[in-house]
This record gives C-alpha cells, sequence and structure tokens, in this order.
C-alpha cells in the first residue's frame, strides 16, 4: 500500500513537471522586423478623400453595374498609378494586373469587394451612409470597413510605390468581385479565368481577420487574426408532409409539429466541439503570449482538451471556431390556424469546419431526427468543398507575419479559422497559399458596425492599412 502511494506520488511528480515544463518552454512564434520602409509618395489627405468619394458610389451588391463602372472608371481618373495596371473586366468582376520584371516568378493575388450590403435604417446613422462624410477623424460610410477600405488601400499602396519608381519582379494582381456579399460569382469568374491561364499564386490575400484589440481573451495587447481556412456553408430543407384536413379532428402529429419536433431536437444536439487543425494552430500561436496558466491549458491539450472545449464552447463566438454550428433561419407550415397543414418545412443553416462533408452533415441531421417522414435534403452549397487549411509555418504566412511586424510592432500575429465565407474560397485551383486578412483595426464596438450602423472607419487606421499593403509588396518581392 505505502509503496503502492509512493509510486502514486512518484507519477504525480513527474506528471506536474511534465505541465509545468511545457508551460514554460512554450516558444514564442512572434518576430521583430526592422520598421516599415516610408511611402513618401502616399499622401493620406488625398487617399482619405478618395476613400470618401468610393464610399459615395452605391454599389449595392445586385444593384446593377452602372455604379460598379463608375467606379473603375473613377479609379483610373483618380489615380495615375491603377491607369498604368492592365484590366480585364468580368461580367461581376474586374482584374488589375502589375506586370513583374520576372515572369518565372509565381504571382501574388490581392482580393477585395466592392459591393456594399444594403442599408436598413438610414435615418438612425450619424453621417448618410452613403455619404462618405469626413469628420472627427473619421469616413463615414457604408463599406468604409468592408470592403471598400481593402480596396482602395491596395490601389494607393501600388500607386504610391509606382510613383516612387518601384517595379515589381513578381507580377502583382488585384481581383476584385461585384457580388461578395450574396452569390460570389465574381470572385468565380476570376479564379476560373486564372485557373485556365495556369497561373499558380504565390499568396491570394483576402478579407476575413483583422487586428482585434481587446478580442482575444488573455491576449497581453492587439491581436493581428490571419485566416488560414474559412468555413464551408450549406442550406438543408426539412420538409414533413400530410394529407391535410380540419383543425378539429388532427393526428397526434401535424406535419408543422413533425418540423417543429425535428428542429428542436437539431439544437438540442448540436455538432460536438472539436480542436481542428486550425483551432490547434490558433492556440500554438498564441499561448506563448498568454500568463502562464493559461499558457499551462493550451500547451497541455493531450491533458486538458476538455477544460479548453468547454471554455470556447461557452459563447458562440469561440464554438463557432470549434463546431460544424446549426442556425435554423426559416420555418413555414399551414396557410390558416384552423386547416392541418399538407407541408411544413425548415430551412437549417449549417457552417462547416474545415474536413466536414456535406454528406457527414445531412446523414447526423437524419440520424438526430429519426423520423423517416420527415425529409432531409441539401438545397444549397455554396462553396464547391474544396477548402483547405493554408500551412501557418509556410512561406506565404511568414511574408504576411514580416509585413504585419513591420507596420504594426505592438501587435501579435495569429493564425485562425475564419467563420464567415470570403470571395478567397474560390481560388483553390489558383494557389495553396490563400490567407485572409486585412489590417484593420477592430473594437469589440466596431465589429457591429460591418453590415450594420454607423460604419466608418479612422484616417490614421486607414493610412496604417495602404502601408500594410506597401509593405507587403514590397516583402513578397523578396520571398521566393
Ligand atoms: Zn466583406
Amino acid at each position: 500500500m505505502k509503496r503502492a502511494l509512493r509510486w502514486l506520488g512518484a507519477a504525480l511528480a513527474v506528471l506536474v513537471a511534465v505541465l509545468v515544463a511545457r508551460g514554460m518552454t512554450a516558444t514564442s512564434r512572434q518576430i521583430t522586423a526592422p520598421p516599415a520602409d516610408s511611402l513618401p509618395a502616399f499622401e493620406l489627405d488625398a487617399a482619405c478623400e478618395r476613400l470618401s468619394a468610393v464610399v459615395r458610389l452605391r454599389t449595392v451588391t445586385d444593384s446593377g453595374g452602372g455604379a460598379f463602372a463608375e467606379l473603375h472608371d473613377m479609379l483610373a481618373d483618380r489615380l495615375p498609378g491603377v491607369r498604368a495596371l492592365e484590366r480585364r473586366d468580368f461580367p461581376l468582376g474586374a482584374l488589375y494586373t502589375w506586370k513583374g520584371s520576372d515572369p518565372t516568378l509565381p504571382p501574388a493575388l490581392f482580393l477585395a469587394h466592392a459591393d456594399v450590403v444594403p442599408v436598413e435604417a438610414p435615418q438612425t446613422w450619424t453621417h448618410p451612409p452613403f455619404g462618405g462624410v469626413r469628420a472627427d477623424g473619421l469616413i463615414w460610410g457604408r463599406g468604409a470597413l468592408d470592403d471598400k477600405a481593402s480596396l482602395m488601400a491596395l490601389l494607393e499602396a501600388a500607386s504610391a510605390l509606382r510613383s516612387e519608381g518601384f517595379t515589381p519582379r513578381r507580377t502583382l494582381m488585384f481581383a476584385f468581385g461585384h457580388d461578395e456579399e450574396t452569390r460570389g460569382q465574381g470572385a468565380r469568374q476570376i479564379a476560373a479565368y486564372l485557373a485556365e491561364q495556369g497561373v499558380r499564386a504565390a499568396l491570394v490575400i483576402d478579407e476575413g481577420g483583422v487586428i482585434t484589440d481587446g478580442l482575444v481573451p488573455g491576449a497581453p495587447g492587439p491581436v493581428a487574426l490571419v485566416g488560414i481556412a474559412e468555413k464551408d456553408a450549406i442550406n438543408v430543407r426539412l420538409t414533413a408532409r400530410d394529407v391535410g384536413g380540419h383543425g378539429s379532428m388532427p393526428p397526434p402529429h401535424t406535419a408543422a409539429g413533425r418540423v417543429g419536433r425535428a428542429v428542436a431536437l437539431l439544437e438540442a444536439n448540436p455538432f460536438p466541439l472539436r480542436i481542428t487543425p486550425a483551432a490547434a494552430a490558433f492556440m500554438d500561436w498564441l499561448a506563448p503570449e498568454l500568463p502562464f496558466g493559461a499558457r499551462l491549458v493550451l500547451r497541455n491539450r493531450w491533458l486538458f482538451g476538455s477544460l479548453v472545449r468547454a471554455r470556447y464552447g461557452a459563447t458562440p463566438k469561440t464554438a463557432a471556431q470549434m463546431r460544424t454550428t446549426t442556425a435554423v433561419t426559416m420555418l413555414s407550415g399551414g396557410p390558416k390556424a384552423n386547416v392541418l397543414p399538407k407541408q411544413a418545412t425548415a430551412t437549417i443553416n449549417f457552417r462547416l469546419l474545415p474536413g466536414a462533408t456535406h454528406e457527414q452533415v445531412l446523414a447526423r441531421a437524419r440520424q438526430v431526427i429519426g423520423d423517416p417522414q420527415v425529409e432531409v435534403e441539401l438545397i444549397e452549397s455554396v462553396s464547391a468543398e474544396r477548402a483547405f487549411v493554408t500551412d501557418p509555418d509556410g512561406p506565404a504566412f511568414a511574408t504576411v507575419q514580416r509585413a504585419i511586424a513591420r507596420v504594426f510592432p505592438e501587435v501579435i500575429t495569429v493564425p485562425f479559422l475564419v467563420v464567415a465565407m470570403t470571395d478567397a474560397r474560390h481560388y483553390a485551383a489558383v494557389s495553396d497559399q490563400i490567407l485572409r486578412f486585412a489590417p484593420l483595426r477592430l473594437t469589440a464596438g466596431d465589429t457591429d458596425r460591418i453590415h450594420g450602423t454607423d460604419e466608418r472607419i479612422s484616417e490614421a487606421d486607414y493610412g496604417a492599412m495602404v502601408r500594410f499593403y506597401a509593405q507587403l509588396m514590397r516583402g513578397l518581392q523578396d520571398a521566393s
């Protein structure tokens, strides 16, 4: 007995030593880099004027081509550097190319979208949503953050570099979709064209992650979240059918009742939380920057896995990183209160973790519902199921991280999974180095402005975006 206890004690001591050692030895993945190169040709005030003019164009998705044509005319008109780029138009997008001096180098591809979501209650805005008002050091309006800031900052950076006599060795391409917020057909058209031309890009960078302030729990400062993958989405319809009849003599379950029960079961049985490779990368990069206790837990997931899952599962925001999510979004039943419905339906929006297949999600839904009278069918798949995770230890991530370190030295860079969808999902055939990051600084309050009320960007932050893209364009010339 005594001997057994001694053994147990020794085993515990070893375990504690291993945990502590793993917690202590977490090596930081952060880098230090020289300050950003100067960009003397860039004039912030004039650039802010141009962004404000572009915000005034009502490029609401599905509003027809007029506003988009006007946008591209305006770009050519106001930015001399853009006029010098080669432009190819697509039905729902445009591709600008800045030819590099070395055609043997794979190009880099920058994505942004020119469309914006509609405005629901313009009267609630501080400044008119399509006014492009500049006030208090801010540029106000729909698209100021999502995604006209990126589109314009990319072109401002290219234009400034060009007027400073910079010529890229590697070809730089800029692809702008006109319907990212709805179908992403523009991105699909451009990607198909590039694939057909045999283009393999060294980097594809799109929106998705940002520089967050106070949004990553425990982080000692701002964190640049660089998306290495994004979720796939599918819409699934549940249908129950019945003979109908009068409400006075109902069977135990009506069609509406069956669908209601199915929906309740799906909500009561969410997908399990999983530490996927993307979530693991996030934790591995973040852990060394955290206080000892949190570091100890994240570095010892083999033991504390359930604790980590419980912690991340506690809020919808973090849980979405670790599970395929289930959102019941639409319901319909009978046409009249006293008539038994002949048919009832529910629509479920599933957001899939990388690696999950449509078939798996449908099979699980059928199993959870367990009612053969409820039909489960896939009605819409938003992507082509070719999602992959970009290696955070690969060359593209390193180049982006270096540009972040040079322009935002106080910021920690961490890879993560983007839970929304971006145009980048269409470019899987063009590159295996796809990253989703726009150098926007966002606080918790700002995230509600995207697609919401009072969207705006600080002029200083906008200037930093231009500097970031210029640094990245320069840095890409050294990368292999
Ligand atoms: Zn966007």
